[in-house]
């Protein structure tokens, strides 16, 4: 047993984990966690609208595009795992093949943590079926039953990234990181993201909404730490500890 320390990103378009989860990401690897982050497609039929409108557009070079933008993000972030499972979007295939292939995916990274989107998400169903998706993942990956001699996973935390139109989500969040000291690198990946340049300072805006609450939840303005980005998650199980704080 190694005391790697892992993290499992599940994303379901293939820019999705660089403005929910960037920072998380770049702090954690920063600090010697080795992050996969899984792109369960590239977002090519839903999620590219502008590389749409250029002349001569097709399936695969959206795709392409779409790998390229993913693959340079995750390098501003650090990351150097990062898995395509092209599996289509709009919807997504998360038939059991692909649970199969995420399971797989789980017992070999033993992730520490996990990260996923919102429970809810009227605007874009493939976001709510990955989070479905991941929650069925964890819990095959622990079956002692499933692939019988396989480690099996322990219970990670499944972190919910914080959603688009956040008030529509049902989306609450109980965990804000502080990020200020890796913005660079998330900004950076966020404008790897050429086909969505309208969303940049929007997310700009969300992290220094967060690290207001970050602020304000760590002490208030009279000695709470001066976080100028922060990210909100909301987590779904329980946190075990031996004394309260
Ligand atoms: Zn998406």
């Amino acid at each position: 047993m190694s005391d790697k320390k892992t993290a499992l990103v599940i994303s379901a378009h293939s820019a999705d984990f660089v403005w929910r989860a960037g920072g998380a990401i770049a702090l954690h690897q920063a600090k010697g966690y080795e992050v996969t982050v899984v792109c369960l497609s590239y977002g090519e039929r839903g999620e590219s609208a502008k590389l749409w409108k250029q002349e001569g557009m097709t399936l695969e070079k959206v795709k392409t595009e779409r790998r390229k933008e993913a693959e340079n993000a995750a390098t501003a972030l650090g990351v150097n795992d990062i898995r395509f499972f092209d599996v289509g979007d709009y919807p997504l295939d998360l038939g059991r093949q692909t649970q199969d292939r995420m399971v797989d995916v789980i017992r070999e990274i033993q992730p520490k943590f996990m990260m996923s989107h919102s429970k809810w998400d009227p605007y874009n169903t493939d976001h709510m079926n990955t989070t479905q998706f991941a929650l069925e993942c964890r819990m095959i990956a622990q079956a002692w039953g499933h692939n019988p001699g396989q480690k099996v996973l322990g219970a990670p935390q499944l972190y919910l990234f914080e959603p688009h139109q956040t008030e529509q989500m049902e989306w609450k969040p109980t965990t804000f990181l502080d990020i200020t000291e890796v913005w660079d690198k998330k900004w950076a990946a966020i404008q790897c993201m050429q086909g969505q340049e309208h969303l940049w300072n929007f997310y700009k805006n969300v992290a220094e909404n967060r690290a207001n609450h970050f602020r304000r939840n760590s002490g208030g303005m009279a000695g709470g730490r001066v976080a100028k980005y922060a990210e909100g998650f909301e987590t779904i199980f329980p946190r075990t500890v031996d004394e309260l704080e």
